[in-house]
């Protein structure tokens, strides 16, 4: 398993996304470019998010992995796959020297069937059976839209765990209180599996509503008040996004999370200002120091 998992120090991990529709993939490299300066632990590459390009992120990945040297992770999904086609992504992947795959059952496309495998703990058994990648899988701590209770998801959480899951990557959550609850819950469950706290900052105010309507993330109070008073100016709406994700992570960290997993949206810059607003905290819990 990664050894940034086992360090008493948290790991720092950003997500991006593939192109979308005609996008070039000079862009997404220009994004990493700019990442990779503020040193990640690993950066992973989504796979069909939200109806999202599943073409790219294997060359994506590989590049992460071998032209800037930073361990990447590949998202890969239940969507339409088969063993066959599942293999041979996995199969590039492992000749790259991509040892780390965010196993997902994947946002549901319309029209299009789940395929051979129908649950993340599905993929992540045959991927343990079959390969020796280190395995990622998400959890919910206001739980999964579809699951009828937490305790129920957590239940759920634990075959993804029992499959083989090494680490485990929150959704997006915008209360620490929740993810505290949450994460007391999964231990009392048995699963003690290194948890990452997914931070998504808020860019602008149709950004957070598209997201909270995907995933039902519950907006406080808080943000409520700031979207209703900088909503329309999004020089300050993202000023003020980029003070609360700095805050909300500076919490964490201070709460013996594992890792902190930033959903950067191919913006580096926003990346680099919470990075950098977060360097006397984060880098000196860490190994990298500069
Ligand atoms: P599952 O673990 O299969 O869970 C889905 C639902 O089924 C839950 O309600 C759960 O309680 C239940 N369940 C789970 N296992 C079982 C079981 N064995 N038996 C019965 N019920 C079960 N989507 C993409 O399309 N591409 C991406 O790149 C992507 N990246 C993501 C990254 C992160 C960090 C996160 C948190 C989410 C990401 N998603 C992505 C979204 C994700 O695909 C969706 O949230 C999806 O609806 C559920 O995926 P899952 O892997 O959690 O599914």
């Amino acid at each position: 398993m990664n050894s940034y998992f086992n360090s008493p120090k948290p790991a720092y991990s950003f997500e991006i996304f593939p192109p979308k529709g005609t996008g070039s993939l000079a862009s997404v490299f220009a994004t990493i470019d700019e990442l990779a300066s503020l040193s990640p632990d690993l950066i992973s590459v989504t796979y069909g998010a939200g109806g999202t390009s599943r073409e790219n992120t294997v060359e994506i990945a590989s590049k992460i992995q071998n032209s800037y040297n930073i361990p990447a992770v590949a998202h890969l999904t239940c969507v339409g796959a088969t063993k066959v086609s599942l293999d041979t992504i996995l199969d590039k992947l492992q000749a790259n020297g991509v040892s780390n795959i965010l196993a997902l059952r994947g946002d549901l496309v319309e029209g299009e069937p789940l395929g051979e495998f129908k649950h993340a703990s599905d993929l992540i058994e045959y991927m343990k059976r079959h390969y020796s990648f280190t395995v990622f899988a998400a959890c919910y701590p206001e739980k999964h839209p579809e699951a009828p209770s937490l305790e129920a998801d957590i239940d759920n959480l634990k075959k993804k765990v029992d499959a083989g899951a090494d680490v485990l990557i929150t959704q997006l959550f915008f209360s620490n209180d929740d993810f505290f609850r949450f994460r007391d819950k999964v231990r009392a469950a048995g699963i003690n599996t290194p948890i990452e706290t997914g931070i998504m900052p808020i860019t602008s105010a149709s950004q957070v509503t598209r997201m909270v309507n995907l995933c039902g993330a519950t907006l406080p109070e808080t943000i409520r008040r700031k979207l209703a008073a900088y909503g329309h100016n999004s020089m300050a709406m993202k000023e003020a996004g980029i003070a609360y994700a700095v805050e909300q992570i500076s919490d964490l960290l201070a709460s013996e999370t594992d890792g902190i997993h930033l959903y950067t949206m191919n913006q580096p810059s926003i990346a680099k200002r919470i990075s950098e607003s977060l360097r006397g905290i984060l880098y000196s819990r860490r190994v990298k120091c500069d």
